[in-house]
């Protein structure tokens, strides 16, 4: 049997961003929905180093140590999945068989990252194997490096790690060729150039290396990859949302609100850079907004 509920404000997704506007709502005496698929990007962070006040945290520790925080103020936390938001007087938030209503929601379900299949990722992902230049290329200081994506983005990247954190830094091009000039510029660096399709990641506890689908084998102790991101954004897919010259990443105002009125979005799902702090920052902002907005002042 469907059930229907009303709150002020809906919230997707249960990130750093989602966790810190429902934390601030609710302690605006609020009602608060916050959808919570379990999963994501901050899920698998090992260590977070760079957020304020935290020397060093898991992201599953600060999502559920902001889930305990959420609680405590009174946010009411469902494990289930948006399906579906509509315009309808407000909103209707559309969760497993349930409606949900509110004048406001904020969508901040983040991004999966786009990665090739490679054997043995799981047990050097995040360890070794990294995809977030701000958060870890710290994690390569003095590294022999292997940077692999698939866009010009990878060569920016490996030109920064050797600039800031290694000079052991090689680059493998997957399916995508880069001009004479970075070819030269990177040789003249002594950045050594691939081709080619990585198959597996060597080495049992520390990495070794990285075999290649013909048969080579490059050797390195950690990897920045780069294959972009996807937007967890399939529930807004039936609005008429302002994107972004891509069409990846919505386009919002400094409150965070999108280009229809009243829904606002977040993190990854927007324009600039996906950190846990920022993002954590813009659901404080669209909570605020959000607030102001409910008491008509
Ligand atoms: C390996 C790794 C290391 C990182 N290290 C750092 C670091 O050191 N410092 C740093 O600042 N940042 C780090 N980041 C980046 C940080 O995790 C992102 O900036 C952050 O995830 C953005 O937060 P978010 O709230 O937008 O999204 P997320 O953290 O991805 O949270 C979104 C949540 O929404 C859920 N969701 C998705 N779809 C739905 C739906 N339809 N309904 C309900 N829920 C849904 C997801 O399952 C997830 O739980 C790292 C990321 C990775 C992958």
């Amino acid at each position: 049997m469907s059930k229907t509920a009303s709150f002020d404000c809906i919230i997707i997704g249960a990130g750093p961003g989602g966790l810190q506007a429902a934390i601030h709502l609710a302690r605006f005496n609020r009602r608060v929905l916050l959808l919570h698929r379990p999963g994501g990007r901050t899920a698998h962070a090992r260590h977070i180093e760079n957020f304020l006040g935290l020397p060093i945290v898991s992201g599953a520790e600060l999502i559920s140590i902001g889930l305990r925080q959420a609680e405590h103020f009174g946010v009411a936390v469902l494990r289930r999945q948006a399906i579906q938001v509509e315009v309808r007087e407000g909103f209707a938030v559309e969760a497993d068989e349930d409606m949900y209503h509110a004048p406001y929601v904020i969508a901040a379900s983040g991004a999966t990252e786009n990665l090739p299949k490679i054997a043995n990722l799981g047990r050097h992902f995040a360890r070794n194997f990294h995809t977030c230049f701000i958060c870890d290329g710290f994690r390569t200081m003095g590294k022999k490096t292997l940077v692999m994506g698939n866009s010009i983005n990878s060569v920016r990247v490996s030109f920064a790690i050797q600039r800031l954190f290694s000079k052991d830094v090689s680059l493998l091009c997957v399916d995508f060729t880069m001009g004479e000039e970075d070819g030269e510029l990177l040789k003249e660096e002594g950045i050594g150039v691939y081709q080619g399709v990585p198959h597996k990641l060597i080495g049992e506890k520390e990495l070794e290396g990285v075999a290649l689908s013909d048969g080579r084998i490059i050797p390195c102790q950690a990897i920045m990859a780069g294959f972009g991101m996807t937007p967890n954004d399939d529930y807004l897919k039936n609005l008429d949302l302002k994107r972004d010259a891509v069409g990846i990443h919505l386009i919002t105002g400094s409150d965070c609100e999108t280009s229809v009125s009243g829904l606002f979005a977040l993190g990854a799902l927007a324009e600039g850079h996906s950190q846990a702090i920022i993002t954590a920052g813009q659901g404080a902002m669209a909570a605020i907004e959000i607030n102001q907005r409910l008491l008509q002042l």
